[in-house]
């Protein structure tokens, strides 16, 4: 499936649950990460490539237990549809270094009305 993806040589050294959910499109347990509760100003990257991928601005609290944001930054996000556990979903994963960040459901706020949910372990918070 995703075998043929080429890794960046600059990718960072992960964590165990980082690497499960980057590179083998795992999910965190829902309500584990610290980053449910950031409510500082600042920008999310990419845990595996520091990518800037969301701002605080469209962070928003969806109760999923799941960090959530309503728009990404522009162009540093790609989607695939994933069609495991039954069920259709778009997947969401780093423009940059294709690691896995979680799904967007078509259920968010305004103005985009996506609710972009993402792994905290996949992403690393930079106050501003
Ligand atoms: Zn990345």
């Amino acid at each position: 499936m995703s075998d043929n993806i080429q890794m960046p040589s600059c990718g960072l050294p992960l964590t165990p649950e980082q690497h499960r959910v980057l590179r083998e499109h795992g999910t965190e347990r829902p309500g584990s990460s610290p980053l449910n509760d950031e409510k500082r100003e600042g920008v999310y990257h990419c845990a595996g490539c520091e990518a800037p991928l969301f701002d605080s601005s469209t962070k928003y609290e969806s109760g999923s237990g799941w960090p959530s944001f309503f728009k990404p930054r522009e162009g540093m996000t790609e989607t695939t549809v994933d069609k495991t556990l039954g069920m259709t979903r778009i997947e969401v994963h780093c423009a940059q270094c294709k690691g896995h960040l979680g799904h967007v459901f078509p259920d968010g706020p305004k103005p985009t009305g996506l609710r972009f949910c993402m792994n905290g372990v996949a992403l690393r918070f930079e106050p501003s």
